[in-house]
């Protein structure tokens, strides 16, 4: 039993990773990094400086000095710096951890300390000026390390020093006298033995403290800064998280989409096990879940959760974010043995609230107890908001399409019982006007003829109404659809318009600008005789005698336009936007004709939508219209083989 493994690729959990321990880790070792590298320039001048004063001293004084060992510890201080700076090349090449920085630092402070002290005995001991280069190493100790270790570090350097003396004046460790530098010998003067000691043992702690008291405050600083820059960071990835959260979560309007995205991006975005959304069900009693992110299909149904008496429920869903630190124990778990079996250690629960109630509870889950804190509380709580909205839209959208669907399911039923009796009566009116039922007069032929023409309209009507509510209720079936030749279907209808049109003394042409005469769109042959055919049969209609109309089409870019321009009625200002509206017929097209359904153009653009495509209309009145439209063009590679040739 217990979670799924999840995959772990937990964007926040590695964002605040970095921001927690990141920033602060990169920059120790960063210092570290630097002042090993600074360590090891100072120590090329330490090195060339004991070298260059022992040739002073024995070149241009006359002071009498042990030159071999002197000028040997300032080839080995440059020998055992060339072996640092390439370990620290090489540590630095291979990424080396910071430990290993440290020890690079320890290891030479310790041989610097000793270089010191064999310097500080070969000069003089007790009597040496070089005793307060010394100060030099109390001064970098106490910037590389803490104060502690700092203080012990001088401690350390006055035993050295102490030591070194103490043993000479002992006479336990030869003295190496500088000749003719001092005018007397003093290593075995007490009084100037215990002088320099004393001197020298307050410089060097007044210094530790000083240094390292001024660096203890840098160091202070520096926490504040990546405190505070690591604050700012988590802030950002939480605000990202959210922005991320939104914009997956608002990309789609289908419910079952919308949660399950937010289940699963919210987990990611936490660093959680698990996340589950359950929903109040039309009694609002019952909390359903509806989406499920990394939780065992048992724990999932471990039992009804009642919203009236499950104790978490009740509390979530009066408003608050409850935390539940360690869940198996919890009083508020109406299945406390369940979440201990599902390996379930804290929760989060956040109430979903919509406009006008709560829609249901956000739940995170993660197997560490005491896993969330006053942040992560406000975090669920903003997603949460977020995710409410998100649901309500598709609540909503949901609700209005099923609505729409049964809307056009009802068209589509009435329809289709007034279609029979409409085309019965049609044929019955021909089989009398054609005299089949006995004689006719002129009057009643005439009268007869009119009523079919009112049966006539009827039987548009109720077919374009069929069209519209049959797009809507069946969507097109993308298999149906297959690359046509638009050319072809265009010139068709330009050739069923040519008598109407010449009746009408109307100019009708087609024009066909493509490269080659290969245009195919994605689409049944039905759609495009429809949507052309609609447009056609306007230019004819609300063109006057005497008119032109030129349908134009052409390819660019992917796709193809085809522009059907007339030089008629036109359309005022105010109706462009209502168009394309079902049953919208302009105030001049109703003055020109009484007959009209004002569906054709809604039918148009339903269709042309569907093939992926848009339509546009330019127009003024007395002058003409263009209505244009376009569509997406088949590439080559999908066009049938036939065709191509
Ligand atoms: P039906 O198509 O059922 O015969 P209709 O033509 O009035 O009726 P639509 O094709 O939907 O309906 O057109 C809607 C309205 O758009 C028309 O009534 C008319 O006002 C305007 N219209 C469409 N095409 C043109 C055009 N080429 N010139 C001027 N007006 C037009
Ligand atoms: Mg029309």
């Amino acid at each position: 039993m217990g979670f799924p493994n999840s995959n772990g690729d937990s964007l926040e959990r590695l964002y605040l990773d970095s921001a927690q321990t990141g920033i602060s880790r990169n920059l120790v070792k960063a210092e570290l990094v630097s002042s090993v590298s600074w360590l090891i320039k100072l120590r090329w001048i330490a090195g060339a400086g004991v070298l260059i004063a022992t040739w002073i001293v024995h070149s241009f004084f006359n002071i009498g000095a042990p030159i071999a060992v002197l000028s040997g510890i300032g080839v080995a201080i440059l020998l055992y710096n060339l072996f640092f700076l390439t370990s620290e090349r090489r540590a630095k090449q291979r990424g080396a951890s910071e430990d290993e920085f440290q020890s690079l630092a320890i290891w030479q402070t310790a041989l610097d300390w000793l270089a010191m002290t064999l310097l500080f005995h070969y000069s003089g001991g007790v009597e040496s000026p070089a005793i307060w280069y010394f100060i030099f190493h109390i001064i970098i100790a106490a910037i590389f390390f803490p104060q502690r270790t700092a203080f012990l570090l001088s401690i350390l350097a006055i035993l050295l020093v102490s030591g070194t003396v103490l043993l000479e004046y002992m006479g336990w460790l030869p003295h190496h006298a500088l000749q003719n530098y001092l005018p007397l010998s003093l290593y075995q003067s007490p009084l100037y033995v215990l002088g320099v000691l004393s001197f020298f043992s307050t410089t060097a702690i007044f210094v530790t403290f000083l240094v390292s008291s001024i660096q203890e405050r840098l160091r202070r600083r520096e926490a504040e800064v990546i405190q505070l820059s690591q604050d700012l960071q988590r802030a950002t990835v939480r605000l990202q998280a959210i922005n991320e959260i939104s914009k997956v979560v608002g990309s789609t309007l289908d419910l079952k989409q919308v949660l399950e995205r937010l289940v699963e991006t919210t987990a990611k975005a936490m660093g959680v096990r698990a996340c589950s959304i359950r929903m109040l069900d039309k009694s609002g009693r019952t909390l359903e879940p509806v989406a499920v992110y990394g939780l065992s299909q048992t724990y999932i149904n471990k039992g009804p959760v009642d919203a009236l008496t499950n104790p978490l429920a009740k509390e979530t869903l009066s408003g608050k974010v409850v935390n539940i630190p360690n869940a198996p124990q919890s009083p508020l778990l109406q299945y406390p043995l369940e979440a201990r079996q599902e390996g379930i250690q804290s929760m989060l629960s956040a109430p979903l609230l919509g406009k006008s109630g709560p829609l249901g509870i956000l739940r995170v889950y993660d197997t560490k107890a005491y896993r969330f804190n006053k942040e992560d509380e406000e975090f669920i709580a903003a997603i949460a908001a977020q995710g409410s909205i998100a649901i309500e839209n598709a609540i909503a959208y949901q609700a209005m399409s099923e609505l729409d669907k049964m809307k056009s399911q009802f068209i589509h039923t009435a329809t289709h019982e007034l279609r029979s009796p409409v085309s019965v009566t049609r044929s019955l009116l021909r089989t009398i006007t054609a005299g089949y039922a006995g004689e006719v007069s002129e009057q009643q032929k005439e009268i007869l003829e009119r009523a079919a023409r009112r049966i006539e309209y009827l039987q548009k009507l109720i077919d374009d109404l069929l069209d519209l509510a049959a797009g809507k209720v069946s969507n097109f079936i993308p298999e149906a659809l297959q690359p046509i030749s638009l050319k072809e279907i265009i010139e068709r209808i330009v050739e069923r318009y040519k008598i109407p049109a010449q009746e009408k003394q109307i100019e009708l042409q087609f024009e066909c600008h493509c490269p080659d005469d290969k245009v195919f769109v994605r689409a049944t042959e039905d759609a495009l005789d429809r949507i052309f055919n609609n447009l056609i049969s306007n230019a004819v209609k609300y063109t006057l005698t005497g008119g032109k109309i030129l349908v134009k089409m052409e390819s660019l870019n992917g796709e193809t336009h085809v522009a059907v321009q007339d030089t008629g009625i036109g359309i005022p200002e105010g109706a462009l936007s209502h168009l394309f509206q079902e049953f919208y017929r302009a105030p001049n097209a109703k003055e020109l004709s009484a007959e009209g359904t004002g569906l054709g153009l809604a039918i148009t653009k339903d269709l042309v939508q569907r093939l992926e495509g848009r339509i546009t209309v330019e127009s003024k009145v007395g002058v003409g219209t263009t209505f244009h439209v376009f569509l997406p063009l088949v590439r080559a590679e999908t066009q049938p083989i036939s065709s191509m040739e």
